[in-house]
């Protein structure tokens, strides 16, 4: 059930490279990565739910389309996934943002949550999960699991980099459930090394969005 789309765009194939450059400091890797996921969210908004709206344009009225209510929720894994956020709600200004903070433990590679705003009830609600690294699937999966007891049934995660143990996991994860998940990548790595760091990668996405505190 779970639709995977990685981007094979050379623009976003030429940023990315500039993102991994482990000379590429915080500023322009901040501006790069809100860069690819308006360039990402462009694609997985490709089925974002709209009605009819009539409009007069200055020779005639005419039917065109708006976002349909209830908005589309947005919600940025911390910490990470807040360098994503910038570059999603410029393209869908009208969204919903909740938030979901997640931890990795560097040791087990466990997620744990420690801060969530989000609406009780994600029931028919469109949802766009931001987190840079799609590493091990411990985070997304915890996450999307979270979205899920919350009632959402459209969820569709956007990630910079993927790798495909990570892929592998979430589609395990949700193999029994009805529903029907999308993730949307910049690209599919080659793998993950023994410390669960994606290969070739970019390293460790908050630290390079925010440095190391
Ligand atoms: N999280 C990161 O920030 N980088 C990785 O390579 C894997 C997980």
């Amino acid at each position: 059930m779970v639709k995977i789309h990685v981007a094979n765009h050379p623009l976003i194939s030429h940023k990315l490279t500039a993102l991994r450059d482990k000379e590429t400091k915080s500023p322009t890797f901040r501006l790069l990565t809100e860069e690819i996921v308006t360039l990402l969210a462009y694609e997985a908004t490709r089925e974002v739910r709209v009605w009819p709206h009539t409009i007069e344009t200055p020779v005639a009225t005419a039917v065109g389309v708006e976002i349909a209510d209830p908005k589309p929720v947005v919600v940025p894994i911390l910490r990470a996934g807040l360098g994503m956020l910038e570059g999603m709600v410029r393209l869908i200004p009208t969204a919903e943002v909740g938030f979901l903070g997640m931890v990795r433990d560097h040791d087990t590679l466990q997620p744990t949550t420690y801060a969530n705003r989000l609406p009780d009830d994600l029931t028919g609600r469109q949802v766009f999960v931001l987190d840079p690294m799609l590493a091990t699937g411990g985070t997304l999966i915890a996450a999307i699991q979270y979205l899920f007891d919350k009632g959402a049934r459209d969820i569709t995660a956007i990630t910079i980099l993927s790798a495909p143990e990570g892929i592998k996991n979430v589609e395990d994860a949700f193999a029994d459930k009805d529903l029907p998940l999308t993730i949307v990548t910049g690209a599919l790595d080659e793998k993950l090394n023994e410390k669960g760091y994606i290969v070739p990668g970019l390293g460790d996405a908050g630290d390079r969005l925010y440095g190391v505190v």
